[in-house]
């Protein structure tokens, strides 16, 4: 199912955009606020992000053009001032389209729909249909969309938590040393900090993992460093 993003400060307008979203068979997640609701965008994947521009917080503006760094995913921004319009133009900031309040809810979800579609079309033909997805022992992970699942239930991950359980998972039972880690999947010198390793992997095992004691899938090498379990 698809899941969309709403920022949006003002509680009505959240709620009677999440009703026809719902109503429509979206998945919706609301924040109602700027700096929280910038953190959940990138903290988990979403097919689309709805945003206010008006925020406490951080503004939709700089939300936008944080998103657009990072991810291709649609955006579309909303607003009650038609000088915002010009403003999200003018500024290139990667919306894909833009709504001036008060809009008809069932105008937001037709547009939505097309967005969702124009993207996955996009998408689609990018990849050469191979899917690279890997599921070992009902942990499956996407590096697609970098989703995981642990037994079906979504978890979510950081961008470079993401990247270490997969570099991990697609050599399994390969001992890398955290030095190693480092460079593969920060792809810096192992000079840099490797402490920031071992702060990952303990990430993405709370997330994971049923018993961080007895890990199923990342195993710590004493004195050397991780395997993913085969
Ligand atoms: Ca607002």
């Amino acid at each position: 199912m698809s899941r969309i993003l709403v920022i949006e400060d003002e509680q009505a307008i959240a709620d009677l955009e999440r009703d026809y979203l719902e109503l429509s068979g979206f998945d919706v997640d609301i924040e109602h606020d700027g700096k929280a609701g910038m953190k959940k965008a990138l903290s988990r994947h979403y097919d689309m992000y709805i945003l206010d521009v008006m925020l406490p917080g951080i503004d939709g503006f700089e939300i936008c053009s944080k998103i657009r760094n990072l991810r291709d995913t649609p955006i579309i921004m909303v607003s009650a001032r038609k000088e915002d319009i010009d403003k999200i133009r003018g500024l290139g900031l990667g919306a894909d389209d833009y709504m001036t309040k008060p809009f008809s809810p069932s105008e937001l979800v037709a547009r939505v729909k097309a967005h969702m579609a124009r993207y996955r079309r996009l998408t689609n033909s990018d990849d050469n249909g191979t899917d690279r997805s890997i599921t070992i022992r009902g942990l499956r992970m996407d590096p697609e969309s970098h989703r995981v699942w642990v037994n079906g239930e979504e978890k979510s991950l950081t961008t470079k938590e993401f990247e270490v359980l997969f570099f991990l998972a697609e050599h399994p039972n390969h001992v890398f040393t955290k030095e190693e880690l480092f460079r593969r999947v920060w792809n810096m010198d192992s000079y840099g900090d490797i402490a920031t390793v071992t702060v990952h992997v303990k990430k993405v095992r709370d997330k994971i993992e049923k018993d961080k004691n007895n890990p199923e899938y990342i195993e710590t090498i004493w004195g050397v460093g991780y395997r993913f379990k085969r």
